[in-house]
């Protein structure tokens, strides 16, 4: 291979051995240049190190042989459906044969006299001890100087990719053991020799090898722990210096007006709770700082983040500035436009709202009027300041939507924001003031409890609020998995709730039936996914043909989402049949059902956020879980939800049962899967933590860390940081 001019930016286009085809498949999995592919790492390993003499073979065993091709040809099965390719294989102790199925193309690369080494298992057919189907490799030549280097896909630990886009363990072992060996010792080590020195790390040279090419399963593990480090310190550098960096910003002061504050909470028919109360505090004393807020509040479902928020929102208008709230979903946008137009309806404030899909403006105009005005009318309004609060969805960033002297932006259900979504909006959108660049303070709000290890590292540039108590009075949800020979009693449960004037929520996981949707999250699909459109009719026609029911889901018109939506708050429909839409934080006090069928294909995160639907009242409120999954995991996890209310304590559990793979954002920032794993061990994160933090103390621009700042630049972009 020619690589005289690669390094390891180079673009795998300069590869001579990776084709047109290759390139977009390995596209399709972000790896561009020749680091992403040496970081492409194995999800496992296959020991085929036992070399053995093949008179020593034995059946049901799993050997590797070394040996010479004597005979290779095709044949049919008698059926003339199977193709068979037989050889015969000779060591100096004796000869073995050897059987593959269905791969006739084989005879195009091995030929008589090839020296080969074969791994598999034997087996004995007809006519005696085979080796079946082994996985083979050619060698130039068989003798005692054979070492580990010269093998590839056999006769040593053999790294295993997961095969996605149909790219197989094969061909990237083929791609990535000549770039090894043409990287030796050019790989710059990005970490400080005394970070790798206390935490006995192995050096770059030693774990890009071995996390490929192990020695031994330990050294794979020493290496996989080396760029867990890696990675988790190059997380924890660029969240620190995130934070460096917003500290230097300027942000507008917005001096906290206790009367105001008072005047708001007597317009509440309620007391706010101490967890409240202590929250509004800590973003109350930020507004103050001339430095730009960057708080998440987390809540549990149901716990008031939204008040808390608002009392936010009121000080900020009040101080003569605007705020953005914005929401993942038209039909949360919707009800928050709803709630903050009757809270702030004795304010004296002009209230916009804004979605992308519906092209229909209205602003809350003084006193609970809502009028209807253009688009245009409506960004002319905000960019000249006389929108106070701008309400709405993904619409708000939109580049042709400016403020005039935005103050403060409001993000609810955060974790369904893109990373570069929440960029987006930090970057300077509150104008130009008087001649300072100022930027926004932002509350991100979320329900998704975050496990303290992923606290700590993707959302370390935040300072956290905690609301940790629900407002007194809420009873407990009871949650049951309903096994299916109950089906038909839950059904008559229901609707004697319905008798009751109660509203049922019942949720499944897709829109329409099919076998084409690829699960998620490794969980199998075994059973037939039940889909909103058909269980709608089934529903409607056969279970509850007195009631009326409505569907809901996430491919409807926005309008007409909102008038189901509307419809179901003002109880003209008893059972809501939706999918997933209904998620995040529909307030819909007098439902007391949720039911939850094909509850396996969510995370315990999701399902706790349905349970969240209900019990928002003073009447008793149910979560019924459906489930066909026989998977241990499944009912692990749907235990968890029975045992546990709360939110936090769930989301710890289902890091341990399922992994991070869920949780807010650690997809968006690109995390590798074997990486993904070590954001369970909060010890290593620590340590990552302490690490960066140290040596960010002794070099804030890591100026003598060149390479590692090099990297950190990319692994930015990579996340889109920036
Ligand atoms: P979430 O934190 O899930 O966004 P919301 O802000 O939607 O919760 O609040 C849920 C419900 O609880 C709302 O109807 C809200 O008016 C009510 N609420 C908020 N705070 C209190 C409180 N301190 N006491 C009683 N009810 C409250
Ligand atoms: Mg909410």
């Amino acid at each position: 291979m020619k690589t005289m001019a690669m390094n390891l930016s180079t673009p795998i286009e300069q590869i001579p051995r990776i084709g047109p085809v290759f390139q977009k498949k390995l596209k399709k999995l972000g790896i561009k240049t020749i680091r992403d592919i040496l970081y492409h790492f194995p999800h496992r390993y296959e020991d085929f190190s036992n070399i053995v003499p093949i008179s020593k073979v034995k059946i049901n065993e799993n050997y590797c042989i070394l040996g010479k091709i004597l005979e290779i040809k095709n044949s049919r099965t008698w059926k003339r459906r199977m193709f068979l390719t037989k050889a015969i294989v000779q060591d100096k102790t004796g000869a073995i044969k050897v059987v593959w199925f269905n791969q006739p193309y084989l005879t195009k690369t091995l030929k008589i006299k090839d020296n080969v080494c074969l791994a598999g298992k034997a087996v004995t057919g007809d006519d005696g001890l085979y080796l079946s189907n082994p996985v083979y490799e050619k060698l130039p030549m068989i003798n005692d100087k054979l070492s580990m280097i010269n093998f590839t896909h056999t006769g040593r630990i053999v790294p295993v990719y997961p095969e996605t886009e149909r790219l197989s363990s094969r061909w990237l072992r083929y791609i990535i053991k000549p770039l090894l060996i043409n990287f030796r010792n050019k790989i710059p080590e990005i970490l400080p020799q005394k970070i790798i020195k206390e935490n006995k790390l192995l050096t770059i040279e030693k774990a890009i090898w071995q996390i490929h090419f192990p020695d031994s399963i330990n050294l794979a593990e020493r290496a996989q722990k080396r760029f867990s480090f890696e990675e988790l310190f190059l997380i924890e550098l660029a969240v620190l210096r995130a934070r460096m960096a917003l500290n230097k910003e300027k942000a507008r002061v917005i001096p906290m007006d206790i009367e105001l504050v008072k005047k708001f909470l007597k317009t509440l028919s309620f007391k706010l709770t101490d967890a409240q109360r202590k929250s509004s505090w800590q973003i109350l004393k930020d507004l103050e700082k001339p430095r730009p807020m960057n708080r998440l509040l987390e809540g549990d479902v149901g716990s008031g983040k939204t008040v808390v928020a608002l009392m936010a929102a009121l000080e900020t208008i009040k101080a003569g500035y605007q705020v953005a709230f914005m929401a993942p979903t038209e039909i949360l946008a919707k009800q928050h436009f709803k709630e903050v137009s009757s809270r702030f309806k004795d304010f004296n404030i002009n209230i916009g709202f804004l979605t992308g899909k519906e092209d229909k403006f209205i602003s809350k105009k003084l006193k609970g009027e809502t009028i209807e005005i253009s688009r245009a009318k409506l960004l002319e309004k905000t960019i000249k300041g006389d929108i106070n609060i701008l309400i709405g969805t993904h619409a708000l960033i939109q580049d042709k939507v400016k403020f005039g002297n935005l103050a403060l932006v409001i993000l609810d259900e955060q974790h369904r924001f893109g990373v570069e979504q929440r960029a987006h909006l930090m970057r300077d959108r509150g104008g130009t003031g008087e001649g300072l660049s100022l930027i926004p303070h932002l509350l991100s709000m979320t329900a998704t409890p975050i496990p303290r290890s992923l606290a700590l590292t993707i959302y370390g540039d935040l300072d956290l609020s905690l609301i940790d108590e629900l407002p007194k009075g809420r009873k407990k949800i009871i949650t049951k998995v309903i096994a299916p020979a109950n089906r038909k009693k839950a059904y008559g449960f229901i609707k004697k709730e319905v008798k009751k004037g109660r509203q049922i929520f019942v949720i499944y996981p897709r829109i329409e039936s099919g076998k084409s949707e690829i699960t998620k999250n490794k969980i199998s699909s075994w059973t037939e996914v039940k889909s909103v459109k058909e269980e709608y009719e089934r529903l409607s026609k056969e279970v509850f043909p007195k009631l009326k029911l409505e569907m809901l889901h996430g491919k409807m018109r926005p309008k007409e989402k909102e008038k189901i939506m509307i419809g179901f708050k003002n109880r003209k429909i008893d059972i809501l049949v939706s999918t997933s839409v209904i998620e995040v934080g529909i307030d819909v006090p007098n439902a007391t059902v949720m039911v939850i069928e094909g509850a396996e294909r969510f995370g315990l995160a999701q399902l706790h956020q349905f349970r969240g639907r209900v019990g928002r009242s003073k009447f008793q409120s149910w979560c019924f879980l459906f489930t066909d999954s026989p998977a241990k995991r499944t009912h692990q996890r749907l235990k968890a939800l029975i045992s546990s209310e709360n939110g936090f304590e769930l989301a710890e559990k289902d890091l341990k049962i399922r992994g991070p793979g869920d949780f807010s954002g650690a997809r968006q920032w690109g995390i590798p899967d074997m990486i993904m794993d070590s954001l369970k061990d909060v010890f290593l994160i620590e340590k990552t933590r302490q690490a960066a933090k140290e040596l960010l103390e002794q070099d804030p621009e890591l100026k003598n860390h060149s390479f590692l700042e090099e990297r950190l630049k990319e692994f930015r972009e990579r996340i889109h940081l920036e």
